[in-house]
């Protein structure tokens, strides 16, 4: 048995699928070139083939600009010149044809990535991408493909990246365990809002496991069993139909109110990272979306995004939400989120370098082709705006006055925009949430990105197992920030809420609701627990509650005090 962190609950057993990146050692050979050659022709009608069928499973479930990757991608693979270059590399130099490709191929990258342009930069993925496969089928190997799985399992990796886990066909991947991360990791996030039940940061899964071997995750207790006898798959199949009754139990309470005992309201809202989310947020009874990650939908595509297709995305989700409050958050790329076609900086602490809002208030073409899309769609809902990793009123004041001044543009078009846009941020920088209530007399709300937060407080990298155990959401530190930016944004009559994945958390939420959060955004699995809890506590008691957590000295008397007042 393998311990990691439950990251996205359920329990569930399946065959193990081994998602591992293709490893081609490409060595030079001298070869003859007339076999070669025949290597080559065979390879690239092969890999032509390979891409047209990926294409044609993709109709139907991806867009329109989506499916335009795969034809640039059979662009490149048909490409004479490229072919050619190819082909005289064999028959100059009589060496192995993958060698071949992998020579032309780094050329043609090289040029492509020292391009000024970003489009033509964005062709280098394009070209690395096919000539990936070209080679492999050259050497006959299989390159794993996710969106190809076909029967139920268990995806097994060192770690799933947005676009992977974006990929995966909830009818058939049952789960997965992934040897790094933590429980705010983004393929943890992600695997939340597909309800998808996962471990991560089980370091040991990919040397203990081989594929196909039978597998119970319990995304519940954080563990894996390899190979189960059948006494242990009886008891597991059991639980994990307990764990399914008790689910649908509360769905009773998907248009129940969000009150506590005493009478006090909060909104219980969603986290979405692509319009497909808004279903589950809705389904779960979620009040709102308190955090739309727009950054998905730049992570997904080969290029920047254009301001139309922002536009219908965001559109989507408004209309779709029928009124009820969309919080999207403008741009938060950089940190352990990066974007192939777009250059960043090589820096030693990504973390606290060049991203989010730092990066727009720099590449404000982006900035203002994103906040134009997200303007003009606010015709169709309720929309509000966040700023990301706001660490000064100086960023806020600049990210606002593009905000205005786009706005202004686009009524000077005649464009139809609504005039009740709120304009918040994040409050995910120690200095900002000290600050707060500074903030709060120039922002319309603020939101706790907790996930960040922490990180920063703590100094502990999130990504990084080996200081997993400094995420402490109820160290009283953390807990006198939270109540700073609480009552800095209440002083001035604005709303506070919550983001971060310490929303969501059991626990965490008489906590939260003693220190006067109004708005709980979390995965949309986790919203009908969370209105459980709320209606069966007394916002007084919570209150004093929450004053006696913010005199512990200890995350560990933190949560006893919490456990010897509510029972969860
Ligand atoms: C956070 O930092 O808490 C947050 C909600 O943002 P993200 O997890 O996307 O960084
Ligand atoms: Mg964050």
């Amino acid at each position: 048995m393998l311990k990691g962190i439950a990251a996205s609950s359920g329990i569930v057993i399946a065959k193990a699928y081994k998602f591992e990146a293709l490893k081609m050692e490409i060595v030079k050979k001298e070869a003859n070139a007339e076999e070669e050659l025949v290597k080559l022709n065979n390879a690239v009608a092969k890999t032509i083939a390979d891409i047209e069928l990926i294409k044609e499973k993709a109709v139907g479930k991806l867009h329109e600009e989506e499916l335009a990757i795969f034809d640039a991608h059979l662009m490149v693979a048909q490409d004479p010149e490229l072919i050619s270059s190819v082909e005289n590399t064999i028959k100059a130099e009589n060496v192995n044809a993958e060698y071949a490709v992998d020579q032309v191929a780094n050329m043609f990258i090289g040029i492509f990535e020292s391009m000024e342009d970003e489009y033509m930069r964005g062709r280098a993925a394009d070209i690395k991408d096919v000539t990936v496969r070209l080679k492999a089928n050259i050497l006959g190997l299989v390159i794993p493909n996710l969106g190809t799985i076909n029967e139920e399992v268990i995806v097994v990796a060192e770690d799933l990246t947005p676009s992977d886990t974006a990929q995966l066909n909830k009818q058939f991947t049952k789960g997965f365990v992934t040897a790094i991360g933590g429980r705010t990791s983004h393929s943890a996030i992600m695997a939340r809002s597909l309800e998808i039940p996962a471990v991560v940061g089980c370091s040991e899964v990919l040397e203990k496991v081989n594929h196909n071997d039978t597998l119970i995750l319990d995304a519940v207790s954080g563990e894996v069993i390899i190979n189960p006898t059948n006494d242990q798959i009886v008891e597991y199949t059991e639980k994990a139909e307990k764990f399914l009754l008790e689910k649908e139990a509360l769905k009773v309470l998907k248009d129940a109110e969000s009150i506590t005992t005493d009478g006090h309201h909060v909104e219980l809202a969603g986290n979405i990272g692509t319009p497909k989310d808004v279903d589950g947020v809705l389904t779960n009874g979620g009040e709102g979306v308190g955090l739309y990650r727009s950054e998905f939908l730049y992570m997904d595509a080969n290029e920047l995004p254009s301001e139309n297709e922002q536009f219908e995305a965001y559109k989507t989700v408004l209309e779709s939400m029928n009124g009820k409050r969309v919080v999207v958050r403008t741009l938060d790329i950089g940190g352990d989120k990066e974007l192939p076609y777009l250059k960043f900086p090589k820096e030693m602490n990504p973390f606290l370098g060049y991203r989010a809002i730092r990066l727009c208030l720099d590449r404000t073409d982006i900035f203002r082709t994103q906040l134009r899309a997200l303007i003009r769609s606010s015709a169709f809902g309720k929309l509000a705006i966040m700023f990301p990793m706001i660490a000064t009123l100086d960023e806020f004041r600049k990210a606002k006055a593009i905000f205005e001044e786009e706005k202004q543009n686009l009524i000077n078009e005649g464009v139809a925009v609504s005039d009740s846009i709120e304009v918040g941020m994040m409050v995910e920088i120690p200095a900002a949430a000290i600050l707060a209530d500074q903030f709060a007399k120039e922002a319309d709300f603020v939101s706790i990105g907790t996930n960040d937060l922490i990180q920063y407080s703590m100094a502990a990298d999130r990504m990084s197992e080996n200081v997993a155990y400094l995420y402490q959401p109820f160290n009283p530190s953390l807990l006198r920030l939270i109540k700073a930016t609480i009552d800095g944004a209440h002083s001035q009559g604005k709303w506070a809420g919550m983001c971060g994945e310490m929303a969501g958390e059991p626990l965490a939420i008489p906590l939260l609701l003693g220190l006067g959060l109004d708005e709980f955004s979390m995965s949309a699995s986790s919203i009908l627990k969370a209105r459980q809890i709320v209606r069966s506590l007394s916002f007084a008691e919570m209150k004093e509650m929450a004053n006696e957590a913010l005199n512990c000295s200890t995350s560990e008397e933190v949560l006893s005090l919490i456990q010897s007042k509510v029972k969860i």
